[in-house]
């Protein structure tokens, strides 16, 4: 289906949220992803890009970060307003469903972006799920939705800790055991999602399995 790009505006120096209107309305859960077709350079190419936005709202917000070696998502950052681009989805079982009591969300880099999503369907929809978004970014200026997640915790809507790797902050290095364990009251209460890059996804199963958590209440996905 044809999407139609109606603006993007910059989130980091290397992100930018895309806003979008499919040609028709298109049902999705908060967390699942789409894949974007287009020729670049003349050859046909396709990636994956999670929904930042919720399904609560009208139009759909795709948010993409530049990698070291961009080639798509510098293509997708540079399509002007009003371009028409081709579209497939949504797919995934990385998703929110139901209702539960508390969420714990667990990302790095863009991993954030499908969580955003998850969160906002929370918060518009008014569900009485508590959000606890546990967030591990390289510095303070790489944090992705920086503004709207500190609004959100300064109003008591969400538990945000972000720790950062590169530079000094209330909190320091990789997500652990005791930063989840100091976020979380009963480690077994909460649904835990998981997203961001590929190893950091696996380390963190990994720690979930040995605090003893069933792994029918994770669920993860990879941005490979
Ligand atoms: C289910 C799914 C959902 C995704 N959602 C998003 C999203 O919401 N936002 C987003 O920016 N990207 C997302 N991605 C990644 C996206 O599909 C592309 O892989 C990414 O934009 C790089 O494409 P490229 O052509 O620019 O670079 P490529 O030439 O394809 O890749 C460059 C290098 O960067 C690595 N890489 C790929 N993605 C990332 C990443 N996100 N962070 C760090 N390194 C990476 C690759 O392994 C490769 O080594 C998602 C991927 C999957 C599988």
């Amino acid at each position: 289906m044809e999407w139609t790009l109606l603006e993007s505006r910059k989130e980091t120096n290397t992100t930018k949220t895309l806003l979008f209107k499919p040609k028709t309305k298109i049902d999705f859960e908060p967390g699942q992803y789409f894949v974007f077709h287009d020729l670049v350079d003349g050859i046909e190419d396709c990636r994956a890009y999670s929904a930042s936005s919720p399904p609560t709202q009208e139009h759909i917000e795709i948010t993409v970060r530049l990698t070291n070696t961009p080639h798509f998502s510098k293509h997708l950052q540079e399509l002007p307003k009003g371009y028409m681009i081709e579209v497939k989805g949504p797919y995934g079982d990385f998703a929110l469903r139901g209702t539960p009591e508390e969420i714990v969300l667990i990302s790095a880099g863009s991993g954030i972006v499908p969580l955003r999503s998850i969160m906002r369907y929370v918060l518009d929809s008014a569900l009485p799920t508590k959000i606890i978004l546990l967030y591990s970014a390289k510095t303070s200026e790489s944090i992705i939705f920086r503004n709207e997640l500190n609004k959100l915790a300064q109003e008591s809507k969400i538990q945000l800790l972000v720790t950062l790797t590169q530079e000094k902050g209330a909190y320091e290095g990789r997500i652990n055991a005791d930063l989840i364990k100091k976020a979380v009251n009963d480690v077994q209460k909460p649904e835990f999602f998981i997203c961001g890059p590929p190893l950091m996804v696996k380390s963190m199963l990994a720690l979930l399995a040995q605090l003893g958590i069933n792994s029918k209440k994770v669920h993860s996905e990879g941005f490979a």
